[in-house]
């Protein structure tokens, strides 16, 4: 079997490949990360996707304890605001569409055309974003009654591919907390952890990595080695030359600039979403975690200059802004043509990356692991898994790219350059079709991107209705059918968003009462 793992890279990546790999082999497998003491990891990705509850709940850990640990906070869905006019916003939720008389309530709402609240009308969570409030009680039971926590009964873990309910939440944290967090849980289940610099990748006649040379520890030999060195794919990308295919030709924006900014939540609150702020050249960031917000402008380098960009997000932040250092980052877009080759695995950056609109980065890193320990190479190396593996990673990617195409594509702003772009730059794959496929049908299961990717046609909905630069329409079939029933649907998710609103806490006064705090 293979046994000896090394890990290069220590970043968010390398810590949940590291913890990840010892929940799944345990002392099965050697694992041994290696980690630059200089060179820093991206320090933003603080947003999170609704499936990462599978990789906490596969590590067994409690949120109720890492999350106070990690500044974390709960995350019910993305607002996004000024993307169809300044001034506007509406929500993309975690939170599955109810169906009536066989048609998604979204196309009744449509059908019924009236009011410009899709998202409050059709979602529960809409409602409970705007309030601030926080998914659970104080007691810690969810709001969402149907929901079942742990849905194996704790008998067995799952992951991605079991995705049976759509969890109504994800997180934000702290990146760096939550790294130390996964690297003492790595470390106490046996992970050797070496901070060294990596200065030579040798490769064997065939051409396969066979180790790596570190400054201080000398030569760390494996059979898997996985590259976790973020942007630079120190192994796969420039040891091995694995090419990198870039997405800017349909996703331009290739720079942010990030703030942290200490913010005094008790005053403020704390909004249980990601919000999506649109820019003259691209969109602010706003994750505001138990204690501070992070904050970043993602900008094209066509459009904006990074002077210019970092004065847009401290104007957009305020005297807050005050004397925080910014932190400048350049972005590599696409994927790398393989991720796995030889006995190199690259998970993170290193393997791929598109703008953190949906926050998918680690989303992708979780799929990552996830599929590295259901392809695991046994000595024999047999080319179909890596193949598959390789399959797998890029559809999820390509997916994304194209959800996140469709974000710029349908949005209606047009009112400078760089959103007028947007409407007539080239779009991936066969997106033009089924775009005019959703005009007469909003998306359903058969009409969005075909392979797994993390997002289900109901998000595709929820862009296309906020996003409002696609005219479309409702079934004609629906002129035929009573809408009886749907009228009553949308006034119960109405209700009962009032019904939550006036139960649940505030998500500050969650945390605050899960710190222990008056
Ligand atoms: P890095 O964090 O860059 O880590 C690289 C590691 O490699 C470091 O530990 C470094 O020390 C080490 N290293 C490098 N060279 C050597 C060497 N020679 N020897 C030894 N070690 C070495 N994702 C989300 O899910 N949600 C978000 O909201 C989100 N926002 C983002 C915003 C921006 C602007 C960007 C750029 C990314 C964002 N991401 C987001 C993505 C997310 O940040 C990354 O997916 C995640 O942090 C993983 O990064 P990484 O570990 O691959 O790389």
């Amino acid at each position: 079997m293979v046994k000896n793992v090394v890990i290069v890279g220590g970043g968010t990546s390398g810590w949940m490949t590291a913890s990840y790999l010892t929940a799944a082999f345990g002392d099965r497998v050697t694992v041994t990360l290696v980690e630059s003491p200089g060179v820093p990891t991206i320090g933003v990705g603080e947003a999170t996707f609704s499936t990462v509850r599978h990789f906490f709940d596969y590590l067994g850990l409690d949120e109720r304890v890492w999350m106070p640990e990690c500044q974390a906070t709960y995350k019910l869905g993305i607002r996004f605001e000024n993307w169809r006019a300044k001034g506007h916003h509406f929500y993309h939720p975690f939170e599955r569409l109810r169906v009536v008389d066989g048609f998604p309530i979204t196309d009744w709402w449509l059908h019924q055309g009236t009011g410009d609240r899709f998202d409050q009308d059709c979602f529960l969570i809409a409602s409970l974003c705007d309030a601030k409030r926080s998914p659970r009680y104080l007691s810690g039971q969810l709001f969402e009654q149907e929901f079942s926590e742990g849905g194996a009964d704790g008998m067995y873990r799952t992951t991605l591919s079991e995705q049976n309910t759509q969890f109504p939440y994800a997180y934000h944290f702290d990146a760096a907390q939550l790294a130390r967090y996964l690297t003492r849980y790595g470390v106490d289940r046996g992970v050797r952890h070496v901070l060294d610099d990596v200065t030579e990748v040798a490769l064997d006649q065939r051409g396969w990595i066979s180790h790596v040379v570190t400054r201080e520890h000398g030569e760390l030999a494996g059979d898997l080695f996985v590259d976790c060195t973020g942007f630079r794919g120190m192994l796969l990308n420039q040891a091995l030359g694995v090419p990198f295919q870039s997405y800017q030709d349909t996703l331009p924006n290739d720079r942010a600039v990030a703030l942290r900014v200490p913010v005094d939540m008790a005053a403020r609150g704390i909004r249980p979403c990601t919000t999506a702020t649109a820019q003259d050249a691209g969109w602010i960031w706003t994750i505001p975690l138990f204690g501070r917000l992070g904050t970043g402008y993602v900008y094209s380098s066509d459009y904006c200059t990074p002077d210019k960009a970092e004065q847009t997000l401290r104007e957009f932040v305020g005297p807050a802004a005050n004397d925080l250092e910014a932190n400048h980052i350049r972005m590599r877009i696409g994927r790398s043509a393989e991720s796995w080759v030889h006995n190199c695995v690259a998970v993170g950056l290193s393997s791929g990356f598109v703008e953190p609109l949906e926050s998918t980065g680690i989303f992708f890193i979780q799929n990552a692991v996830e599929q590295l320990v259901k392809h695991f190479p046994n000595r024999g190396w047999d080319e179909r898994l890596r193949r598959a593996y390789n399959r797998q990673v890029a559809h999820v990617m390509d997916g994304v790219r194209e959800f996140l195409v469709l974000h710029y594509y349908a949005a209606a702003r047009a009112d400078n350059q760089y959103w007028q772009d947007t409407k007539t730059r080239p779009v991936p794959g066969e997106l033009a079709e089924r775009i005019e496929q959703w005009q007469v049908k909003l998306p359903d299961t058969d009409s969005v991107f075909p392979h797994y990717h993390g997002f289900e046609s109901y998000s595709y909905t929820a862009m296309l209705l906020g996003l409002g630069g696609i005219k479309l329409q409702a079934p004609p079939a629906l002129e035929l059918i009573d809408g009886a029933a749907a009228a009553g649907e949308l006034r119960l998710v109405r209700r009962q968003a009032e019904e939550l609103m006036d139960k649940l806490p505030s998500q500050y006064d969650y945390f605050a009462h899960l710190r222990g705090l008056p």
